[in-house]
């Protein structure tokens, strides 16, 4: 069963997304484990203070390398506690290697995971380099926290878990995991506003839905991300 801690300046905000929904059902059932650890609690100075100046300037603040590393310790220690190897190490960064369903599939296969979360100008590059087994960035734009970014990263692998979502082979047919976007879904009523549901989807024919489905998750790749078709197209 998969543990997954975050290292934050803001745990409540993280632990409560993962409470919510089918993750937090998932962990009630004892299918999955969450943890959100405060880096503050680690400082070793009264003012509980986590950032300091830039060297050789700049604006903004920088976060400091020691409360860092020493609250991913005790995360590492905890794991081992439990009998659990040492959690592959993320750190959260813009300048990181972008995401996607391929990564996540990836990460789905470890026992567990530690992602760590910057915030204001980033982190002291030295607790990177010691302790990070990569560095993710969930896209090309900068966000202020890395909270929004693991959470996003938890998410999608977690939810590839056994015993997370109810009808596992679903995942299967989802826009990414094998390279295309899906096809268009539809639920009742058969006419709203006007706008019918593809007469083929009623027929209850099994082999011309499937043909029609794989043909419009075709056409969409093709029409709203060439990028993915032509990366289909050469590795199916
Ligand atoms: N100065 C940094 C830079 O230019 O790369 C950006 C720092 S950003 C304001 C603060 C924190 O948000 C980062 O330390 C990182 O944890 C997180 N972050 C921002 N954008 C991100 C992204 N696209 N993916 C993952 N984490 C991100």
């Amino acid at each position: 069963m998969m543990r997954v801690d975050i290292a934050t300046l803001f745990p409540e905000m993280c632990q409560r997304v993962l409470d919510e929904s089918i993750l937090g059902r998932a962990a009630k059932r004892g299918h999955i484990e969450t943890h959100c650890h405060q880096i503050r609690d680690y400082t070793l100075n009264r003012q509980k203070q986590v950032d300091d100046y830039p060297y050789g300037g700049g604006c903004g603040m920088v976060m400091n390398a020691q409360p860092i590393y020493d609250c991913c310790m005790d995360i590492i220690r905890q794991n081992e506690e439990q009998g659990r190897p040492r959690p592959h190490i993320l750190f959260m960064t813009a300048a990181g290697q972008p995401f996607s369903e391929e990564k996540a599939k990836e990460l789905a296969q470890y026992d567990n995971l530690l992602l760590v979360c910057g915030h204001y100008e980033g982190m002291d590059e030295r607790v990177i380099e010691e302790l990070a087994d990569e560095e993710i960035s969930i896209g090309d734009y900068v966000l202020t926290g890395g909270e929004l970014a693991a959470l996003v990263v938890a998410d999608s692998v977690l939810r590839l878990q056994p015993g997370v979502l109810s009808q596992p082979e679903g995942y299967q047919d989802e826009s990414h995991w094998n390279g295309l976007l899906e096809y268009p879904q539809y639920t009742r009523p058969e006419e709203w506003n006007g706008r019918k549901v593809p007469p083929v989807l009623l027929s209850g024919h099994h082999g011309k839905i499937e043909e029609w489905r794989r043909q419009q998750s075709l056409e969409r790749t093709q029409k709203r991300r060439p990028d993915l078709y032509q990366k289909y197209k050469k590795e199916p």
